[in-house]
């Protein structure tokens, strides 16, 4: 039957870890994919998450199915999360919330229900660049992707004339999905003022706006901080669609915990949402995984392991945060490396877009064993005080300049 299928391409992420694997060199570096990993290089269980699990596991619960919409309590407090408690449509119990699986799941519940339920337009305008799976997955959940710019390579920043005319010229009504902060690959984001100037715009132009929420806390080390874009657009009175992930803040990323949520008009549309977005699901995987859910309400709903929680996710934070000190001091002050490093400084979050081009990053694959995507993002997170030096000093040999 499978006669005529095609051999597909490897995942252009995950096929940089395969490479790494496959690396015998003790230097090896992994700088692909972006999980989090402690000043040793290695996985980080947050040890709010592993008091969570034993509180979880001391429990006895039963391991019975979940609703369609998942842990009523888990989706209550990621929206409290996400929104805050001054949030207008969260007081009036106007947001629809459903548990997903992590954010992909998040996405492409919202993929698949703007497509079947947004009356308006099919066209959703993604930031060129974006995360890699944002394309398949919006154009797999019936949408049809488009594109804004938002990068601007000479100035390695944001490209914010770009972006601004883009959306003027964009259709009115269409979908314009935004990363909430850290965006991803570029590490690039609007300043607050930028915020409320894109919100102005997509407003002016009925724009609908679907923000990506997958570094809250993780960016800056505040959550609340790094809810601004998605709260300030609540307060300007938008409805907004929203994806949540709990892999990087929490540590989850196994354990695929996420949640989607629509704000609405009213506590009788929130339901006709609520039902409609049951609709979806139900076909997709019936119900949402236990474990995560647990996990994460357990964290957001005991307030000594919140407050734990807030400083772990500060430390992944700062820790990431010091390592972009140290590389720029190491390239400018210390190699000397031709090219203007501020971007690795001034980016925010787990990535970096480094300016390195693709046969720079072949030529650091097989010279120096240092792995990474081909457009020169680099997870921040795989650098540590062991590496760092060695990864500096590859990067310098590879400047062609
Ligand atoms: N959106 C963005 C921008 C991301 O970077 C990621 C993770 N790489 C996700 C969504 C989804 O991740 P997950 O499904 O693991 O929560």
């Amino acid at each position: 039957a499978w006669a005529a299928v095609p051999a597909g391409p490897p995942d252009p992420i995950l096929g940089v870890t395969e490479a790494f694997k496959a690396d015998k060199d003790p230097r090896k570096i992994n700088l692909g994919v972006g999980a989090y990993r402690d000043e040793q290089g290695k996985p980080y269980i947050l040890p709010s998450v592993k008091k969570a699990e034993e509180l979880v596991r001391t429990s006895l619960p039963d391991k019975e199915y979940l609703p369609i919409t998942g842990l009523a309590d888990f989706t209550k407090n990621a929206a409290l999360l996400a929104y805050g408690a001054d949030s207008e449509p969260l007081k009036q119990g106007a947001i629809s919330v459903t548990q997903s699986i992590s954010g992909t799941g998040a996405l492409r519940i919202g993929g698949a229900f703007l497509a079947r339920h947004y009356p308006h337009s099919k066209a959703i305008y993604l930031p060129v660049p974006t995360w890699g799976n944002h394309i398949p997955l919006f154009q797999d959940s019936g949408l049809e992707v488009r594109g804004y710019r938002y990068y601007d390579k000479d100035t390695v920043g944001l490209d914010f004339e770009g972006l601004k005319a883009d959306l003027k010229a964009a259709p009115e009504q269409s979908i314009v999905l935004l990363h909430a902060c850290a965006h991803n690959p570029t590490g690039v984001d609007p300043t607050p003022a930028q915020w409320a100037e894109i919100s102005d715009i997509i407003k002016e132009k009925k724009l609908f706006p679907f923000f990506d929420m997958a570094y809250q806390g993780f960016a800056s080390g505040n959550t609340t901080k790094d809810a601004f874009a998605v709260r300030h657009f609540v307060s300007q009175g938008h409805q907004i669609a929203l994806a949540q992930s709990f892999a990087k803040n929490m540590g989850l990323y196994g354990e695929r915990i996420g949640a989607f949520s629509l704000t609405t008009a009213s506590p009788e549309e929130k339901a006709r949402v609520d039902s409609q977005l049951k609709i979806v699901i139900r076909p997709m995987y019936s119900n949402p995984p236990l474990h995560g859910a647990r996990i994460a309400n357990t964290i957001l709903s005991t307030p000594e392991l919140y407050t734990q929680w807030e400083g772990e996710v500060k430390g992944m934070a700062d820790r990431i945060i010091s390592m972009r000190e140290k590389l720029y001091n190491a390239l400018t002050h210390d190699l000397k490396t031709p090219g203007e490093w501020g971007h690795i400084k001034s980016q925010i979050g787990m990535f970096s877009f480094t300016g390195l081009t693709a046969p720079q990053t072949k030529v650091l694959a097989e010279k120096a064993h240092v792995y990474m995507t081909s457009n020169g993002r680099i997870s921040m997170a795989g650098l540590n005080g062991g590496n760092i030096q060695y990864f500096a000093e590859s990067v310098d040999k590879a400047d062609p300049d």
